[in-house]
């Protein structure tokens, strides 16, 4: 996330973090509007990689970007299907 608050996309009200997941394959935050008249929650997701088979987010599960094949494998996060694929980095 960067050095900017989250803010509600309802209100433009400051928004708390009730769970993050960031740190997970999820990679995401669960905010909840400060506004007491809104509440509204929502998802803030980091770096999303799309699973191209059913379109979901997905997490890094082995990471080669670094060694000469420079590529990452995701998983997406379709609890059924567990998509797994290849991103190619440029
Ligand atoms: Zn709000
Ligand atoms: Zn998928």
């Amino acid at each position: 996330m960067g050095d900017q608050p989250t803010t509600c996309p309802i209100c433009g009200a400051r928004t708390d973090i009730v769970s993050d997941l960031s740190h997970t394959k999820l990679k995401l935050q669960i905010h909840e509007c400060l506004n007491a008249q809104c509440r509204y929650i929502f998802l803030e997701i980091e770096d999303i990689i799309r699973c191209p088979i059913c379109g979901l987010n997905s997490g890094i599960i082995s990471d080669f970007s670094h060694t000469n094949s420079k590529l990452q494998i995701n998983e997406c996060i379709n609890y059924e299907y567990k998509h797994v694929f290849l991103e190619v980095e440029n």
